[in-house]
């Protein structure tokens, strides 16, 4: 059976990956705190996600900005006057939608239906709407699609109006206007404002790339699907610098590299589609979301945007200050070089807990096994995680057979022989049969079993997690065996 986001969200608890925030006061909407394994995990996509870009791209370096800005960049960006969601309240249960939401819902309805057509084209009617603010013309579409609330069953609603999703606070001792900040609500703009900076510092030639991740932050209307839609969240953005006339190209060869990458990180293509925006973003000149099949439907993991020179120029009116770069190339056209230009932006943003909740949703299966021979063999159901072993919190657990004969000593050294190299746990409490299944539960690709043969020969059983296959090989050999299948 395929498994539901409830089976992942008890199984990320239970598991240590991810905690309700503040539990034992009943939690707060859409805020999570991540486990001792999940930590590990979300580490490890962070890691891979910026050696992916900084560290195979010659031409991306990587930043660390504050969360907290100057107030004007938010002016500049757009975000005070347009980074809104279109709210509708819904009147006989006092519940709160996102309009567009509701729309899309339905939109997926016809499409389980099997009547993609009207899904279309009800989601290119939204677009429209949405792109020219006619938030009549919204509520006119829940109605005329008998969109009733999802609790109360009615069609019972208010107007639709528009709701700032930037959190607010004050620097300072004095609350006024003037000492009113925000909490960023994406990383990007920490990388324009320091667009110059970082070229005439790292001597960047155009084209090139800015890595960050970092937190941001939305006031995020409707609060569902575990840690899908958070209000404080991680992203991991790369702004791509190229010379106007080229962000194309650019924009073709990001979108496949983030595809391939992602494939890579063990997603099957068969879960991953693009998804190109009906309504465009007010920076963006071209769209298109990376999404995954989610229990809950194909929803968006990164999105790629070309976002031409919106942001360096408004940047560059709002602080006075030219974001210019100045072209040595040759233009074969004019025999002279391209000279001084704001350069145009191809961005890739993904946010490091939905790739963290969609490798999850990749990584957990329920499988019938037969276990034991003759007389004693059982089916059982097995749960585990299918991690790819780069991303695994654990590579691999060691366990005495036994607590006694010198056996958890041995087990020791060789976690000590081993621990510089990779996480590794010792466990000695439990049955064998108990302790695989535990591993099995967290990830762990590999579990070695320390017996009274060791003790003779320096010899241990390697225990695969997903065959169940066991391989008898020399402690001196685990080095290199774990390092090959966690390396990516
Ligand atoms: P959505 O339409 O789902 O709200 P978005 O289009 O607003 O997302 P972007 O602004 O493009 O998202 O942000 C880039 C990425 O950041 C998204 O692809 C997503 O992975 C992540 N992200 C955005 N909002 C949230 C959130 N509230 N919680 C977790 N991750 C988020």
């Amino acid at each position: 059976a395929e498994s539901t986001l409830a089976d992942i969200v008890s199984h990320a608890k239970e598991y240590g990956f991810v905690f309700p925030s503040s539990e034992i006061y009943d939690g707060l909407a859409a805020v999570y705190d991540y486990g001792p394994y999940g930590v590990e995990l979300k580490n490890n996509l962070k890691q891979l996600w910026w050696r992916a870009m900084t560290q195979l791209n010659q031409n991306v370096v990587g930043i660390d900005a504050a969360i907290f800005m100057h107030p004007t960049t938010w002016k500049a960006s757009g975000h005070v006057d347009g980074f809104s969601d279109p709210l509708i309240d819904n009147l006989d249960s006092k519940k709160r939608y996102r309009a567009d939401v509701l729309v899309e819902d339905k939109a997926a309805e016809y499409e389980n239906a099997g009547d993609k057509a009207r899904a279309d084209a009800l989601l290119v009617e939204l677009g429209r709407l949405l792109t020219e603010n006619d938030l009549a013309g919204v509520k006119q579409l829940i109605l005329d699609e008998k969109i009733l609330c999802p609790i109360s069953k009615t069609a019972n609603w208010t107007e639709v109006r528009q709701f700032n999703l930037m959190f607010s606070t004050q620097v300072g001792a004095v609350a006024g206007d003037s000492s009113q900040i925000y909490l960023r609500p994406e990383t990007a703009q920490g990388i324009f404002v320091n667009f110059l900076n970082v070229q005439k510092s790292a001597r960047a030639k155009v084209p090139f790339g800015i890595a960050q991740i970092g937190k941001a932050f939305r006031n995020e209307i409707v609060a569902r699907q575990f840690i899908f839609r958070m209000r404080e969240f991680e992203q991991m953005e790369m702004q791509f610098f190229v010379r106007p006339g080229t962000e194309g190209e650019w924009y073709q060869q990001w979108k496949e590299t983030r595809r391939r990458w992602h494939e890579a990180m063990g997603l099957p293509a068969a879960k991953l589609r693009f998804h190109d925006h009906e309504k465009l973003a007010h920076y963006a000149k071209a769209a298109v979301d990376i999404e995954y099949e989610f229990p809950f439907g194909f929803k968006e993991i990164e999105g790629i945007h070309s976002r031409g020179d919106f942001d360096l120029t408004q940047h560059q009116q709002y602080s006075r200050k030219k974001q210019n770069y100045f072209d040595n190339d040759v233009n074969p056209e004019t025999g002279k070089p391209y000279g001084n230009y704001v350069p145009y932006v191809v961005e890739t943003s993904v946010g490091a807990d939905r790739l963290f909740l969609a490798t999850l949703c990749q990584a957990f299966q329920e499988e019938t096994i037969t276990e034991g021979e003759g007389e004693k063999q059982q089916t059982k159901t097995r749960k585990l995680l299918k991690l790819h072993p780069a991303v695994a919190p654990i590579k691999a657990a060691i366990f005495p057979l036994v607590k006694k004969d010198g056996l958890p000593e041995k087990a020791n050294e060789i976690y000590n022989s081993l621990r510089h190299d990779f996480p590794l746990v010792v466990e000695e409490k439990d049955s064998i049969g108990t302790r695989y299944t535990r591993q099995d539960l967290i990830g762990t690709p590999f579990c070695v079993a320390v017996d009274h043969q060791t003790l003779e020969d320096n010899t241990v059983t390697v225990r695969h997690r997903d065959s169940r296959e066991q391989t008898r090989m020399p402690i001196a050999d685990l080095r290199a065996y774990i390092g090959e299948a966690v390396s990516f």
